[in-house]
């Protein structure tokens, strides 16, 4: 039986990046570039102001200050959005407002605030030093510069540079289709009928919103009765897509049919069984570059084994360069007992408790218990080789929530 760390270094080598596509910058949030973007112009793309005041020389500054200013004569203005003003003579200052054209000649602004005008003049009452309130052109950027690189994540600041340069589309990584397959006899769909012994194929909806969440699209697939035509036509059809995961029938039951269906597909087995909980029963394969990934059926066990072994693989098929969740260390509210053997991946929620983060477990642990995955923050990985974790102990959490809100405002 491999270790979930053994488990996913043979999994990762499968999960590899599909290709490319141009998408405008709509489009584009999330996603990872799949090239170098250099600086088209250079950034600012002239020399410009960044107040409003006037544009000097700031040698005819020299020696101003409150009470006793310089006097310098006013020469026409420069508009934001206006065409390049003419050159600044000495002597003389330009008004000049926020993002307009600085005046050749001119090599510092001062702010309107050290300033009153006068009919045809102004005076200064502040010494300037050249440079003072300007922003240069290639300043922040330099034409030909890498601005963006590969594997970067396309997120608000990224489409603004973007705009920005005038480039309004972008070479990304494809994303994944991930096709989903559910099996067994008690499964329905929510709007089919409820014969007794049933139940409502809730995987199917969980995993195609972790698929989703991870940046993938899910395709659902019909669920499939515990029988092998059927099973290996629909498994057929999943390996159409870029992924295939299947939920149910991994196990040792009679039933469980997925492991021998992937044989008779010739999809090469990588393992069966992973020493996680909730879990264990889970078959890793591949047919020629399409990793398959037989997940087992209980809710919880769905969940949690695609969390740590399929969602990394989908994020690096994304080209995400860090395609991990984030593991930060948090002291568990209470103690926690477990039995040895498997790393167990607690489902819990953490707070800020008199000024730390707290991991509390949620009350049902159980493979199956639907309500373990509600409201959830992270999940705790407990060691294999450990049973009791004291209260206060520092555990590895896993945030799985992008977004870990506060209710209250950060800035009371
Ligand atoms: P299996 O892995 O097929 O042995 O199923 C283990 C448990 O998970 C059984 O109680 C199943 O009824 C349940 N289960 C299997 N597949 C699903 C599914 N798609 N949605 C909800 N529960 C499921
Ligand atoms: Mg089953």
């Amino acid at each position: 039986m491999k270790s979930v760390q053994e488990a996913l270094e043979l999994m990762m080598p499968a999960f590899v990046p599909l290709g490319l596509e141009r998408l405008s910058l709509a489009e584009a949030l999330g996603r990872h570039l799949a090239e170098d973007v250099a600086a088209r112009s250079d950034l600012p793309q002239f020399d410009n102001s960044s107040m409003d005041g006037y544009a000097v020389r700031a040698r005819d500054t020299d020696g101003a200050q409150k009470g006793a200013p310089r006097t310098l004569t006013l020469a026409g203005e420069s508009r934001t959005g206006g065409p390049p003003p003419p050159r600044l003579a000495e002597g003389t200052a330009m008004r000049i407002f926020t993002g307009a054209v600085m005046p050749e000649g001119a090599d510092a602004i001062v702010i309107q605030e050290n300033t009153t005008a006068e009919a045809g003049r102004v005076a200064i009452h502040e010494a300037s030093k050249p440079g003072a309130w300007l922003r240069a052109r290639g300043g922040d950027l330099a034409r030909g510069a890498t601005m963006l690189a590969r594997g970067g994540r396309v997120g608000p600041g990224e489409i603004g540079i973007l705009a920005a340069q005038g480039i309004s589309s972008i070479s990304v990584y494809r994303r994944p289709r991930v096709a989903i397959l559910s099996t067994g006899d008690e499964l329905r769909d929510i709007h089919e009928p409820a014969p007794p012994g049933a139940i409502v194929n809730s995987n199917a909806y969980a995993l195609a919103a972790q698929v989703r969440e991870a940046g993938c699209d899910p395709v659902v697939l019909p669920n499939v009765k515990d029988d092998m035509g059927a099973t290996l036509a629909a498994l057929r059809e999943g390996l159409t897509c870029d992924v295939l995961l299947t939920c149910g029938g991994v196990s040792v039951g009679d039933y469980d049919l997925v492991k021998d269906a992937f044989a008779k597909l010739g999809i090469e087995a990588g393992f069966w069984k992973v020493r996680i909980k909730p879990g264990k029963p889970l078959v890793f394969g591949r047919r020629g570059a399409t990793p398959v990934v037989g997940l087992p059926g209980n809710p919880m066990s769905a969940m949690v084994t695609f969390e740590a072994l399929v969602r990394p693989g989908l994020r690096a098929m994304l080209g995400d360069p860090r395609p991990y969740r984030m593991r930060h260390a948090v002291p568990l509210a209470g103690a926690y007992r477990h039995a040895a053997g498997r790393l167990e991946l607690v489902r819990a929620q953490v707070a800020l408790a008199g000024g730390k983060l707290t991991a509390t477990p949620l009350r049902l642990q159980d493979s199956g218990s639907l309500p373990s995955w509600v409201g959830v923050d992270a999940l705790l990985a407990l060691a294999e080789d450990r049973t009791t974790f004291e209260a206060g102990e520092l555990v590895p959490a896993l945030f799985v929530r992008d977004e870990t809100g506060s209710p209250t405002s950060p800035f009371a």
